[in-house]
């Protein structure tokens, strides 16, 4: 099992792997640069450089971080899912759903339609995601 060739440190491909968060030291989930697009004003994106992780743990203040570089809760364009337990917080910013939309349903009828119509966009390429966390999130809600 070692196809892994990719181990030149020279340019960077192989710190493409997930890194630890420098503050809390949670694995973090690594970021494409279109996310950080989204997400990031220019300045702030390129002080981060790359490659760049997202730490997902919610009592943590780094949002996303490169080697010890990091950009902190607050900096963001917008509350970050999971950072932020606020009912005007996205859970899925493609759709542009928000956490107080999917407890309006709940609290309605009891059921949701919000993971369907995520899927369902995601399906028909709406998605802009590295990884489509949304549905993942809307279900720790509901
Ligand atoms: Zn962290």
């Amino acid at each position: 099992m070692t196809n892994h060739a990719e181990e030149h440190d020279c340019c960077g491909r192989a710190a493409a792997a997930p890194a630890a968060c420098p503050a809390c030291g949670r694995l973090g989930r690594s970021v494409k640069s279109v996310t950080l697009g989204h997400h990031l004003p220019p300045a702030l994106r390129a002080r981060l450089g790359s490659p760049a992780g997202f730490c997902p743990n919610p009592a943590c203040g780094v949002v996303y971080f490169s080697g010890r570089k990091t950009i902190l809760k607050g900096e963001t364009l917008q509350p970050v899912t999971q950072k932020d337990p606020g009912e005007d917080v996205h859970i899925c910013y493609c759709f542009d759903i928000k956490r107080a939309d999917l407890r309006r349903q709940l609290a309605a009828g009891g059921s949701t339609d919000i993971p369907d119509r995520i899927r369902r966009g995601i399906a028909a390429g709406g998605c802009s995601c590295d990884i489509p966390s949304c549905i993942i999130e809307t279900y720790s809600v509901a």
